[in-house]
């Protein structure tokens, strides 16, 4: 008889191991049984009740190896992680955490942490490594995979028209998680609610009636979620195309201004010599030859304000050149009188 007091997992904490062990007898793989609290070496051989040692198993293989080791070869390799996911998960509401050294310290009040015997949270092999709560583990259990499909489900509602899967439909979709493991069931989950069931290339019978598509043809929606991945990719072409267009004819309107700018000032130079003789002594000296230039000289400013087009604007330049002109020549008849 033992004198060491046994500790155990208690009702919270047991259910959360026996799914993290696959739900099935450690020892045997049955699974539609009812799970003893089996040890791997029996406790009264000195063995401890830590998570490696304890093992879900049946009655008769609880039974059959009750003296001696049992042979464990139905446990999964990753059962600590998804123990550590699940068990967090379930905690999270009544519990704080904080993170270091790549290590998730959890600091609770919980009754449900105080299985400190078993679950020593703050050393290092049983702390959960925050690549565990973002789950590296690609097997699913069944809880996992209801919940991924009912995020899956919720997510295709706000997308309506998808028919919503129900009872044996989404039944099937669970198990094809569970069958094809997260990875693949991930991608072709993406791939399903990516695809745009509006799209005129989609059969009408996967756009009419898409969930039971879903359980008969898994592979459809991994070929879809490559459609999608091709789309995305033909997107970012496309708008990489686009951009190098704009691009070009940015830099080409750039240029188109930088050129009606280059004009503009030209023909506002030109005008601004012409005003040159309009003022000042050589106007006062020149009066009479000058007027009909000056009355022209409103007409050039306003024709120079509404050119637009470099046409507009070579145009408002060369009439002003040739007035200028002009202008020089008149003053030029009589020398004399040039200031
Ligand atoms: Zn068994």
């Amino acid at each position: 008889m033992s004198t060491r007091k046994r500790p155990s997992l208690d009702s919270f904490t047991w259910p959360i191991f026996v799914e993290a062990c696959g739900s099935r007898c450690s020892c045997c793989g049955e699974s539609n049984v009812k799970f003893e609290h089996g040890h791997v070496i029996p406790y009264r051989l000195g063995s401890s009740e830590s998570l490696d040692n304890l093992i879900p198993v049946c009655r008769r293989c609880n039974a059959k190896h009750k003296k001696l080791e049992t042979p464990v070869t139905f446990r999964p390799a990753d059962y600590l992680e998804r123990f550590s996911i699940l068990f967090l998960e379930r905690l999270r509401p009544q519990l704080s955490s904080y993170t270091a050294n790549g290590f998730c310290y959890l600091i609770s009040s919980s009754e449900h942490a105080e299985n400190k015997h078993v679950i020593s949270w703050r050393n290092a092999e049983n702390g959960i490594q925050n690549s565990l709560i973002t789950r590296s583990s690609d097997t699913l259990t069944r809880r996992e995979a209801e919940r991924i499909v009912e995020s899956l489900v919720t997510a295709a509602r706000r997308k309506l028209p998808l028919p919503i899967p129900y009872g044996p439909t989404k039944t099937s979709i669970i198990n094809l998680a569970v069958q094809h493991g997260r990875k693949k069931f991930e991608l072709a989950a993406e791939g399903f609610m990516a695809v745009d069931w509006s799209m005129p290339g989609m059969p009408d019978s996967v756009q009419r009636d898409c969930w039971p598509q879903f359980v008969d043809g898994f592979n459809l929606f991994l070929r879809s979620g490559e459609v999608h991945r091709a789309n995305v990719e033909r997107r970012k072409k496309r708008d990489a195309e686009e951009k190098l267009k704009q691009d070009e004819v940015n830099r080409e309107s750039r240029a188109r201004e930088a050129e009606l700018v280059a004009k503009r000032v030209a023909a506002s130079d030109v005008l601004k010599r012409y005003a040159q003789p309009l003022t000042g002594k050589s106007w006062r000296l020149n009066r009479e030859k000058l007027l009909p230039f000056a009355e022209r000289y409103k007409f050039f400013e306003a024709q120079l304000a509404k050119a637009r087009t470099l046409t507009e604007l070579q145009l408002v330049h060369d009439t002003v050149s040739q007035a200028y002109d002009s202008m020089q020549a008149r003053l030029a008849d009589d020398p004399g009188e040039v200031a």
